[in-house]
Order: C-alpha cells, then structure tokens, then sequence
C-alpha cells in the first residue's frame, strides 16, 4: 500500500495524486552498496533478512546446483535491484513471479520484478541456478579451493558469490539455512548448528543453520571426506569440528590445535564478554592455501597452519574474530583494523598468559624489527587502502597501536573497553571512528593524538609505545603470530 495525504478541497487534484506511485517513482537500486574501497561490493535499495540454500554438490564434477530463497525487504521503491553472484541462474522469481533477469559485468545479476516493491515492503526472491564454482572468475580471481575429495568456500572479503547470490557485502547481515546434499559417505560442513542430517538414495543432505545475523563473507561451505568430533561446551553450546581424511602428517597437530576450541573460547570469553553466538568449531580441509579465516561460529584453518607443530595461537586469533569481525563487523572495508588489530592483539594477550612473552613484550619487538625507513610504516591500519587491506602492518601496527592505548588508560580502563566494545556494537557494524569514541568515553581521556599516531601515519611513530630502548629478544611466541596473518588471505 502506497498513498500521499491528499489536502481537503484538492478535490480535481486529487484523482491523480491518490494513484499509487507511478512506475517512474520507482528506481533501480545501486549495483555496490558504498564501499570506498570496493564500489561494486554488496547492492543498494534493500535489506536481506535470511537465506535459505538448499543445495547439490558433486565433488566428482564440481557442478552446484542450487536454489536460493531471499527473503529482504525494500529500502527505496525498487524498480530493479542487484543481487552479486557469478554462476548461471536459469530462473528468478520474485514475490511467486518471473523476474527478467541479465548479467550486467562479471558478477552483477540484474533482476527485474513484474512490478515495483515500495519502500519498507518486505518481498521474497527466489534464484535457481548451477555452475561449476572454481570456473569462475570474478573481480579478477578464482574465490573457492578444489580439494582432493570435494570443494571449500572460504575467503575475505570476496566469497559468497561463487556459490549463493548475494547482498554481498558485511553491511547487509541475515540469518541462514544451508542445506546441501552431497554423494553418501562426503560430509558439507557449513556455520551454525546441525539441525538434521539424512540419506536417501546415495545421497546425504546436511542442514545448518546460523540463527544470529551473519556477513555473507563468514558464510562457508566445505564439501569432502571427514572426522568429525562432537562437544557440548559447560554452557551448552554445541561444538562440531572436522577435519579432511587426508591431512596426513599434519592430522595429529590440526587436532591437538583445533580440539582446545572450547577452552580458548573460555577464556576469551574473560576478555571478551560473553561468547556471541550458538555453536563453535573449526574445520580443517585439505586445501593448496596456506589462510586462515574466521567464518562464523566455525573457523576455516589450512593444514600448513599446523605443519610446524600445533598452532593454539592460530584458533585463538579466529575465535577472538567473533566478537571482533563476526558479532562487531566492519562498516565498510576500510575499516580492517576494527578486525585484524584487535584478533592480533589477542594472540598477544594469549602469548602473555602462556609465558611466552607479553604484549607489551611483543610490541616492543615489533616496533624494533622495522627501522623508520621500513615501508611497513607506510601502511596506516586506521586506513590502508585497499591493495594493503591485509598487509602485516594492519595486524602488527594495528597491535601496537592497541598496545599503545593500554599503556595511555591503564589496566583497568583498558580491560573494560575491550570488554564493553562487542557488547556495545554486537551483531551489528562499526567505523575505526566508533571505537576511538568509545575508547574515549570508557577511559575519559583524549585519545584522538595517538590513534592518529598509530593508525592513520605513514611514518614510524617517534614516541614509541614500546618501552624496551634497545634490540628486544623475540618473544617465544612470535614465529606463530606472525605466520597466522601472512597467509592470512591470497588473491
Ligand atoms: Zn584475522
């Protein structure tokens, strides 16, 4: 229902104001939601609620056959709108109808509803479509992994278009169910909680659902042979790991890492507040990558994250990642640090707790390791462009930097924000200048000077936040951060 009050009298006038907004009120949304970084990321005019996935897998062929149910809801009056996705659709529907529907660009899908949705109109889009995902190029590169038995879904800040269209940008979250069927005997592991799992006729269906709102990006899906181990933690969340048939060697080291979920997730919790979400995990499939990433409530991890041993380090900055990145999300990409400074700094704090060096430890090595003519200092976390968006600068300098700001409030203040941050923003998006703000409030202090110091120079600070004058020692700890972000995302 759309209609304009009408002034009494205006009787003549009337007639033609009181018809329902014409066609030409009604305008196609932008294809890229605003991001500075990325203009053709995410789309504009609507608000996606939930999607319902309902899947096929062959890992033999690597053809996905799917159909997405999207229900959102109208922003603007929408003539038209943009959903991102790289595979064929060969049908769309919107509210039960036929939508037209063309490609425009590699990865825009224009859809054209038979009439226009009015603003505030909540409506329902269905897709069907199949394709073969790591044919696929999009922006440049090939987003999901083949694996010996099966495919993975993973990666940052590009994933979901390969396999589901998509508002594909953190700014519009949703609720998911992910329901793939896969030959019998391969397992699709996916986020949330496992609702039910049952065969028929050679093939095995797997329904997840993540029911607290979720960024297209930490949306994963992993197809292929696994072990799979099931937990409850004290507080009654469900904990689902798996792990590839064939890690070989690195098996027993994925397993002693990824297995400690529930007690590092305990302790972040003391630092953290409360864990934000309904199910925890990880899974380990046999890809040629070296990344890892926090897609929610199950983390991906590669196998060479383990090659050295075990890695608890690795599953502590993933896990520090749901209050960090996955419950509090950037607002736009640029603001990186909001993620990747803080799951950092958390493995600090885990290294400080372990004995193997503290953070104030660490800060000083890093700030010693890159002499004021290191590019390093030319990346500024608070802003690093989109070429540098996950340079080691943004986790090394963007953990100094919070190093930096412990020192300026002081134990207990410091704490609190940490504390009070995640719960002040859950499930929602922030800027590097909301938490500057909130800083500033919680400790009472004018910090605006030294997170400019820290974030937004390019420069090597002169004051440093490290107190150690002269070349520090390593911490034990640092072999282990520093491999978690180098290979921390590849395209
Ligand atoms: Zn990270």
């Amino acid at each position: 229902m759309y209609r304009r009050l009408i002034a009494p009298g205006a009787l003549a006038a009337s007639l033609l104001l009181a018809i329902p907004a014409s066609a030409a009120d009604f305008t196609p949304g932008a294809s890229g939601i605003g991001d500075s970084y990325y203009p053709t990321y995410g789309n504009g005019g609507y608000d996606v609620a939930h999607y319902d996935l309902r899947l096929k897998y062959q890992p033999k062929t690597d053809l996905l056959v799917g159909t997405a149910t999207i229900t959102a809801t109208a922003t603007q009056d929408l003539s038209r709108f943009d959903l991102d996705f790289g595979l064929t659709a060969s049908e769309v529907r919107v509210n039960g109808k036929k939508a037209a529907f063309a490609r425009s660009g590699e990865q825009e899908l224009e859809v054209t509803p038979a009439a226009g949705l009015p603003k505030g109109t909540p409506f329902t889009i269905v897709v069907k479509y199949a394709g073969k995902p790591t044919d696929v190029k999009l922006w440049g590169f090939t987003s999901p992994q083949r694996t010996p038995d099966g495919a993975v879904f993973a990666n940052e800040p590009e994933s979901a278009a390969w396999w589901f269209p998509s508002n594909d940008h953190p700014l519009d979250k949703a609720t998911y169910d992910v329901s793939v069927t896969v030959p019998d005997g391969t397992q699709a592991i996916s986020n949330g909680t496992l609702q039910s799992q049952t065969s028929k006729l050679g093939w095995t269906r797997f329904n997840w659902r993540s029911s607290h709102p979720q960024a297209t990006y930490l949306t994963t899906l992993a197809v292929g042979k696994f072990d799979i181990t099931k937990d409850t933690t004290s507080d009654g969340i469900p904990v689902i790991n798996a792990y590839s048939k064939d890690l070989g060697a690195n098996e027993g080291a994925a397993k002693a890492s990824v297995e400690r979920t529930t007690e590092v997730a305990e302790w972040l919790e003391s630092v953290f507040g409360k864990y934000p979400f309904e199910a925890l995990g990880g899974y380990v499939p046999n890809v040629p990558s070296g990344f890892a990433l926090e897609t929610q409530t199950r983390p991906f991890y590669s196998p060479k994250q383990f090659a050295n041993g075990s890695n608890v380090s690795v599953v502590v900055h993933e896990l520090a990642h749901q209050w960090y990145g996955d419950s509090v999300s950037v607002d736009g990409w640029k603001d990186i640090w909001i993620n990747e400074g803080f799951a950092a700094y958390s493995q600090w704090l885990w290294s400080e707790k372990e004995g193997e060096g503290t953070a104030q430890e660490l800060a000083d090595y890093v700030y010693a390791q890159h002499p004021a003519d290191d590019p390093f200092w030319k990346v500024k976390p608070g802003d690093p462009g989109a070429a540098n968006q996950f340079d080691g600068a943004v986790y090394d300098r963007g953990a100094v930097a919070i190093q930096a700001l412990r020192n300026a409030v002081g134990e207990k203040k410091f704490f609190k924000i940490l504390k009070g941050w995640p719960a002040q923003h859950a499930y929602g998006n922030a800027k590097v200048s909301d938490f500057v703000s909130y800083a500033e409030k919680v400790s009472g202090k004018p910090l605006a000077a030294l997170f400019d110091t820290w974030l937004y120079q390019p420069s090597k600070p002169a004051q440093p936040a490290a107190r150690a004058a002269a070349a520090p020692a390593q911490p034990k700890s640092w072999k282990k951060i520093a491999a978690t972000h180098q290979v921390h995302a590849e395209h």
